[in-house]
């Protein structure tokens, strides 16, 4: 983070299932969105807090459990309904993800603020780009963080993982969509655009398009039907 950035960014490590959670927002403005809250949800805010940052709202990638808290495998994770207690801001949703997320979270979908692709929420000097990149879920999205002059920031969730990308066999996922939201969304992005994923299931904890580009195999394949056997469907 250099100086003269306003960009306010933080990468945090969350739970038993190795979420990253992110901080994003504006350091003259003083505010952050918090990418996911789960788990932890106090610690996240506290952390703002601790850097004299005020939260004013959550951006939500998907719907499943470890990203926005419910009930999975015997567990129950803490996720936006405790967030709520602690931020009165909105709760920026995809709009096809809005069903899912009232479902798991047990939020009205009315608290919501839903969102269609390419929208975008200012902080400061920071704008935030609301990618919809169907395929692990049908309203998953990835989060473009712009500041002029600097190259892009991706929060990818579980779309895009370094070296990898994410499941298309669960309930709501299709593997021809991921292949769209890879290759035909996220591929096209410059390739110095930074890339941080929704778990760490690599050994680096960022990336960059260029570098994904070369060495992710679900970037790699060549057409559409390629990718569909490559993923076993
Ligand atoms: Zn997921």
């Amino acid at each position: 983070m250099d100086n003269d950035s306003d960009l306010y960014f933080r990468q945090i490590p969350v739970g038993e299932m190795a979420n990253l959670v992110y901080l994003v927002g504006s350091r003259s403005e003083r505010k952050a969105l918090v990418v996911d809250p789960a788990w932890s949800v106090d610690a996240l805010v506290d952390q703002a807090e601790a850097d004299d940052i005020e939260i004013v709202g959550a951006l939500v990638t998907h719907y499943h459990q470890d990203h926005i808290g419910g009930s999975i495998f015997g567990m129950e994770i803490e996720g936006l309904e405790h967030f709520m207690t602690r931020s009165p801001g909105p709760i920026h949703v995809q709009k096809l993800e809005a069903d899912g997320v009232s479902k798991v979270s047990g939020i009205p979908k009315s608290e919501f603020q839903e969102h269609s692709g390419g929208d975008t929420i200012e902080l400061g000097g920071i704008t935030v780009r609301l990618l919809h990149t169907p395929g692990h879920t049908p309203g998953s999205q990835c989060f473009l963080v712009e500041e002029a002059g600097r190259p892009a920031q991706l929060v990818s969730g579980d779309t895009l993982f370094l070296g990898s990308c994410g499941r298309v066999d669960l309930p709501g996922s299709n593997p021809e969509h991921m292949y769209e939201s890879l290759n035909g969304t996220l591929r096209k992005l410059p390739d110095e655009t930074l890339v941080f994923p929704g778990h760490l299931y690599s050994e680096e904890a960022q990336s960059t398009i260029g570098e994904q580009k070369e060495t992710n195999p679900f970037l790699r394949v060549a057409n559409l039907e390629t990718f569909l056997q490559f993923m076993g469907a």
